[in-house]
């Protein structure tokens, strides 16, 4: 199997953003398109509520969930596909905040299997990609232990400035990244564009949706009350230090390559940070491959691609090892390897 390059595959959401997704891929922004702030790559995933929104299409107009599903030992991998039979195990995507994005959080494995019928929570992790103006921030962990009827309060009552104040402001600069384990409130600044990795699902509980182009008394709750979505947020205090745990990475791996996120990142996904040297080996994986900046080109035993900055390629298992080659810095996403994740009903 070859190399697949990936185009833009962008839907409406209830946030702006948009425009340094555009700037990152060299693609024009569609007129009017305010609300197009995140690409979903390489996707098999759908938005929530949405049968057909999120998902990746392929040139030969399959889907690529169709196509995988079609051939998941050639795209995943004997082992991967053992584990958790058709599902690439990980959604990837650009996300431009062209505003403050509302405060919200996303269920754990645990709370999705209990209350929504569903395997995956969503952890996700950020590797920052873009900022604009000096003060570049993300809100991360209430700062103080939250009380539960507190909270509450705040959510129903859309008091959005103390809920913000009570989040660590964290500064964030490009080539930062954040791990943000499920359950964690948290919300992406103004102006950030990040490459996000997180679980195959579209689960968000809104805790301050006030000003958006939502609404999240009737959206916001995941569809199970407010009084029970509310059980999935971690309310425990977050101190500098353990904010500190969050932003590690694992350094260097071999030679261009560099491990992402801390170890508690593993069972959910796994990413690299590719700067060739003069080249960066990549072993036979399903991985996505994000160029952050430019140009070179990926060798496969399935393939050949040129590389250029903004560029985003799915590598199948099925072509090979490989390397990459030239001036480039990219982000290659992993899922989890297959004996980290959660059990997945149907996989053989
Ligand atoms: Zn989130």
């Amino acid at each position: 199997m070859k190399p697949i390059r990936l185009p833009a595959n962008r839907f409406p959401r209830f946030y702006r953003g948009g425009p340094a997704i555009d700037e990152l891929r060299g693609t024009t922004p569609e007129a009017g398109a305010a609300f197009l702030p995140e690409d979903w790559v390489g996707s098999t995933t759908t938005a929530f509520g949405s049968g057909v929104d999120g998902l990746t299409r392929l040139e030969d107009g399959r889907t690529l969930r169709e196509a995988v599903a079609a051939d998941p030992e050639g795209f995943l991998g004997r082992e991967h596909a053992e584990a958790y039979g058709d599902s690439p195990a990980l959604l990837v995507k650009l996300l431009h905040a062209g505003e403050r994005l509302p405060v919200h959080c996303h269920p754990d494995r645990e709370f999705a299997r209990r209350h929504l019928d569903c395997p995956w929570g969503k952890t996700e992790a950020w590797v920052i990609a873009g900022t604009e103006g000096p003060e570049a921030v993300v809100h991360l962990g209430f700062r103080e232990a939250m009380d539960p009827g507190r909270l509450a309060g705040l959510v129903a009552g859309q008091r959005v400035e103390p809920l913000l104040a009570g989040l660590n402001a964290v500064p964030v600069a490009v080539g930062d990244t954040v791990l943000v384990p499920a359950g964690l409130p948290h919300a992406i600044g103004q102006g950030v564009l990040l490459v996000e990795l997180q679980e195959p699902t579209d689960l968000s509980v809104l805790l301050g949706w006030e000003g958006f182009a939502i609404d999240g008394r009737r959206h916001g709750h995941l569809g199970l009350g407010f009084e029970l979505a509310l059980g999935c947020v971690d309310r425990s205090a977050w101190s500098q230090d353990r904010l500190a745990r969050l932003r590690g990475g694992r350094g260097p791996d071999r030679p261009g390559v560099e491990r992402l996120f801390p170890a508690e990142a593993d069972p959910f996904f796994r990413a690299e940070r590719l700067s060739p040297d003069p080249t960066a080996r990549l072993e036979a994986a399903f991985s996505i491959l994000v160029v952050t900046g430019g140009s070179g080109r990926l060798e496969t035993a399935g393939g050949s691609l040129e590389l250029a900055r903004g560029a985003t390629v799915l590598v199948p298992f099925a072509a090979g090892a490989g390397e990459v080659r030239g001036r480039l810095a990219a982000v290659r996403c992993l899922p989890p390897a297959p004996d980290a994740g959660p059990t997945v009903q149907g996989a053989p």
